[in-house]
């Protein structure tokens, strides 16, 4: 094992917990395959300490000031500044994307913390004017208590920072299930927290087998809110097990990001731009673009740079310098990407670059540019999570916008062209949460990012971040 890997444990109640005779569960290097870290599974009693410690620190973090509860999210976005070198790496041996994409990502969460220690403070209510003047009436937006959040394993620690810091700037208090396959960061985050004061049992942190640990804390009455950020069939299950408790969810799920490239856009500048958005973090990103509708006169020149640039990538372990795309996660991911590569030839489609796994040490896998798979291939209909390009030809733009919106994903789009005409039919019409015309400028901490349809509910970011951790009161007081 690295010495200076993670010390993974459980976070509870202001302290850290070690394996002490619990389940413990490897961890393993995707780039080489071997065990990294040993983490340890929450007990059902570390689960009910969890719950009841979250609870006692509602009932006082409720009250403490916005600018108290920025001072330490500010602190914790100064930490991660100045750790980001440590624990990017311990992203890279846990998850495999290269240091400097594990680095970006911890800095950039320090922009997220900021950003919600100074939103907090404008969580306004309003007063409604009354119907006789000696009536007053009020509208309060408080924080909805205990929350339980469950993040996935491609962003470990922006996914996580996200639901911490929306539901600790609200008021609320948070238990958070993290990536078992991908968990330093958010121990790395529980520490961060911890040296910038905050109390003990506002932000708890648990492990064990995903589908256990959800299904206890939903059915808790303790908890008053889930969100999850993850698969769309995982989504469902949770979101159903949430209603059926009556709590409140944020799902933030899959999509299958539809990139339409119109003949009169710099078709240069959107192969290249594609390309690196398409392979970081080897293509395991919710909004990565993944159907790549070419209009027929752009299509040759498109697919000959876009190909061209996908084969100069350096595949690698992420800790080596020259790396441009590290290993998938796990091993389970390189399976899936060889049958839609499979699945793509069978029906007839040309693999223009990659297909194939590499080298038979870690979990590394080509990227892949598919062209021409006909619409019913699974590559066009369910996301891959993956370093997968499927490129398509099309004629018309109504035909474009028709076959991207025809899946039940809406989460991202993307769009180039130099026709402002054609840029405001791209933005009515694409079925999206998100879309990004000639550039790419979502998941900034300042604004909304969520899905639709089959991708989610609700934002993380924007001045909706706050939504899913309030609630409304209405006080009418007569004197
Ligand atoms: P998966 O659906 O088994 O797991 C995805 C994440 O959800 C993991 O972190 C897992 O620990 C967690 N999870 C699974 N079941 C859970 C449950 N019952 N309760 C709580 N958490 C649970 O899939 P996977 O093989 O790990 O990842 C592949 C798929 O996951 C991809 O196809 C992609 O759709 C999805 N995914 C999406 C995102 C995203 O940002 N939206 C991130 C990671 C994975």
């Amino acid at each position: 094992m690295p010495t200076s890997y993670e010390n993974l444990a459980l976070y509870i109640d202001g302290e850290f917990i070690q394996g002490n005779g619990r389940i413990e569960q490897p961890v393993l290097d995707p780039a080489t395959g071997d065990t990294i870290g040993q983490l340890p599974h929450a007990s059902r009693a570390d689960l009910d300490h969890a719950l009841a410690a979250a609870e006692r620190a509602f009932a006082t973090w409720r009250h403490v000031s916005p600018m108290e509860r920025g001072a330490i999210l500010r602190k914790v976005g100064q930490l991660s500044r100045e750790r980001a070198k440590e624990i990017g790496r311990n992203i890279t041996l846990d998850q495999g994307k290269p240091l400097a994409e594990a680095m970006g990502e911890v800095v950039r969460c320090a922009d997220h913390c900021d950003w919600h220690a100074e939103e907090c403070r404008r969580i306004y209510g309003r007063v409604i004017p009354p119907r006789t003047p000696n009536v007053r009436q009020f509208v309060l937006r408080e924080p909805i208590g205990v929350c339980a959040a469950f993040t996935p394993w491609n962003f470990p620690y922006n996914q996580a920072i996200r639901k911490i810091a929306a539901a600790i700037a609200a008021g609320c208090t948070i238990i958070i299930k993290g990536p078992e396959d991908s968990p330093s960061a958010i121990v790395a985050i529980a520490r961060l927290f911890h040296e910038a004061g905050l109390p003990p049992g506002v932000l708890n942190v648990v492990w064990g087998v995903p589908h256990e640990v959800s299904e206890y804390l939903i059915a808790s009455p303790i908890v008053r809110k889930v969100s999850f950020t993850g698969s769309v069939p995982v989504g469902k299950q949770l979101a159903a097990l949430a209603g059926s408790h009556m709590k409140r969810i944020t799902m933030e799920l899959g999509g299958h990001s539809p990139v339409i490239v119109c003949a009169d856009a710099d078709v240069e500048r959107a192969a290249t731009m594609l390309s690196a958005m398409k392979f970081s973090n080897a293509g395991q990103v919710c909004v990565s673009p993944t159907r790549f509708f070419i209009q027929e006169p752009a299509w040759d020149r498109f697919m000959a740079r876009f190909t061209e640039l996908s084969r100069a990538i350096k595949v690698g372990p992420g800790l080596e310098a020259d790396t441009r795309m590290g290993p998938l996660a796990h091993a389970r991911r390189v399976t899936a990407m060889a049958e839609f590569v499979e699945d793509a030839a069978a029906r007839g489609a040309r693999i223009e670059n990659g297909g194939e796994r590499l080298g038979d040490i870690g979990n590394f896998f080509a990227p892949t540019v598919i062209a021409a798979p006909p619409d019913d291939a699974r590559i066009m209909q369910a996301e891959p999570f993956g370093p997968i390009a499927a490129c398509v030809p099309f004629k018309d733009l109504d035909e474009a916008l028709r076959r991207a919106n025809s899946l039940p994903y809406g989460l991202s789009s993307y769009a180039f062209t130099s026709n402002t005409r054609s840029a405001l039919q791209i933005q009515n019409g694409l079925e999206a949460g998100m879309v990004n015309i000639n550039h790419f400028g979502q998941a900034l901490p300042e604004t909304p990012f969520g899905g639709i349809k089959d991708s989610g509910m609700g934002s993380e970011g924007g001045t909706e971040t706050f939504d899913g951790y309030l609630v409304t009161k209405f006080v009418t007081q007569m004197d």
